[in-house]
């Protein structure tokens, strides 16, 4: 059987042995979302796992959101020093034109370089000066809390084998590699004891993208994933009527100015809580034009 064929049965059985969209209340989901998305793997050669039926709604909305995170996920200090070495800063360049589109707004504020801050780092005995980025503007942080949050639900999907429920609650912080401390790092994987990966064949996702996971295959996941060596996002998801008070008792005074890459969204509209939240988490109230979605 030829791939392409081989490609269209798979569709099919993903879409059939799905209730609704991954997202979303929509019975009848068409097309099939990559979590992560092809985009984000060098060459888009990505192991398959993690495909989901996803409506094309959904799917078109959330295209800026995935351009960001591809964008933040392929920022790499040593690959700046070494330009030539690196596949990385030529993905970079080219999903530029995806965010540009989809994500109006973010390339500004990541690459104005008024807000850019000089530093020096010592890499093999040389000490080089870099130019650190902040992805503190308001339309990045929308971007990769929506991301975050398609991140937990396509998560819960895989580990529990259905969709999130409409009652759910989706908790997500994402770090960039500056971020996430070891101390911080070794907290999570302690109470995240599974790892995962994509995996077709001898190919893997590791150095990609991998997911460390704790779950009672139920109604409560917690991911950590890791994106290339520079975005990491921690989710928590539930609809279990036992953990939903208890958790957003426990993590909504995380949600704060004084951590901007926390939220904590509703199941029911995922991407209208993310900029709801957006605009109370920012000191400013989410002035300066937050790009509206739909949802
Ligand atoms: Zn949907």
């Amino acid at each position: 059987m030829g791939q392409a064929k081989q490609r269209s049965l798979k569709k099919t059985e993903i879409i059939q042995n799905a209730e609704r969209c991954v997202y979303c209340d929509d019975p009848n989901p068409t097309t099939i979302e990559h979590m992560p998305p092809r985009g984000l793997f060098r060459n888009k050669d990505r192991p398959s796992g993690w495909e989901f039926a996803c409506c094309s709604s959904c799917n078109q909305e959330t295209r800026g959101s995935d351009a960001v995170a591809q964008l933040v996920a392929f920022v790499d200090p040593i690959d700046v020093i070494e330009p030539e070495k690196s596949w990385k800063l030529n993905a970079m360049v080219k999903v530029t034109g995806a965010v540009d589109a989809h994500a109006p707004g973010v390339l500004k504020e990541l690459f104005n370089q008024q807000s850019w801050s000089n530093s020096l780092v010592r890499r093999r005995g040389l000490i080089h000066r870099v130019h650190a980025s902040q992805a503190s503007g308001i339309q990045t942080k929308f971007h990769l809390d929506r991301f975050s949050a398609k991140f937990g639900m396509a998560s819960f999907r895989h580990f529990t084998g259905r969709e999130l429920g409409m009652n759910g609650l989706i908790f997500t912080q994402w770090y960039l590699n500056a971020g996430l401390s070891q101390e911080t790092f070794a907290a999570h994987l302690s109470i995240l004891p599974g790892r995962h990966e994509l995996a077709q064949g001898t190919k893997t996702s590791g150095e990609q993208f991998s997911v460390w996971f704790n779950t009672d295959k139920k109604n409560i996941t917690a991911v950590l994933g890791t994106f290339h060596s520079n975005l990491f996002i921690q989710c928590i998801c539930t609809d279990g009527e036992e953990f939903i008070d208890p958790l957003r008792e426990a993590l909504g005074p995380m949600v704060s100015a004084k951590f901007p890459t926390t939220n904590l969204v509703s199941a029911s509209a995922p991407w209208a809580s993310v900029s709801q939240r957006v605009r109370t988490a920012l000191p400013n109230g989410g002035a300066g034009g937050l790009h509206e979605m739909r949802r």
